[in-house]
């Protein structure tokens, strides 16, 4: 089985730790980044790019397109494209909206902009540091349950504020990766232009 590993929210003090991980397994993911924290963290961004990592457009904030109007959505769509492209000369491939609100609006610019939608097969809220086993089982459980299902998408968060409030996504990785590529021998891909 293929998993496609995507992180919404960041980057975030807790990126880094993440980062770690992926390159001790030398998995390559999607960042769905928040063009605010990108700019509060720009080497962080470098450091993604540097390891390999796709960088999508999660949103310029996390307003979720339900409370934007038409003319906003493709307003903010577009100054979050304009800001990755001047600072860090990204063009994105992929979005995921924020709070995963597809809407007609949000559609309509993400096709003006030549963005393709990405939403997920499996996650779990490992952005808040409760019960991290029973999450993780839950996780395995999504992911390796369905025999039909060849490729899954995850999606974990890296938004947080700071390491005390870090949620458990460091723990979960380090708990289900070995677990996945040993005994499962599950292979960690990422998604070209062609696939979506
Ligand atoms: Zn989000």
């Amino acid at each position: 089985m293929k998993i496609y590993i995507s992180f919404d929210d960041g980057p975030s003090e807790g990126t880094p730790e993440i980062l770690d991980i992926l390159r001790e397994y030398n998995i390559k993911a999607i960042f769905f980044i928040l063009v605010q924290n990108a700019l509060k963290y720009p080497k962080l961004i470098r450091r993604e790019l540097k390891e390999g990592h796709q960088i999508g457009l999660h949103g310029l904030t996390h307003k979720s397109f339900n409370d934007m109007t038409a003319w906003e959505t493709q307003e903010q769509m577009e100054k979050a494209l304009r800001i990755l492209d001047a600072e860090f000369g990204i063009q994105p491939i992929y979005y995921r909206p924020s709070y995963g609100t597809v809407t007609l609006a949000g559609h309509q610019s993400a096709i003006k902009n030549n963005l393709k939608l990405m939403m997920w097969d499996v996650m779990e809220k490992d952005y808040r540091s409760a019960n991290p086993d029973r999450k993780i089982k839950y996780i395995m459980k999504q992911l390796l349950d369905d025999k039909e299902k060849v490729d899954q998408i995850l999606c974990m968060h890296d938004g947080f504020k700071n390491k005390a409030y870090g949620g458990c996504t460091a723990k979960i990785l380090n708990d289900i990766l070995p677990i996945l590529i040993n005994e499962h021998k599950c292979e960690f891909a990422q998604f070209t232009k062609d696939d979506i």
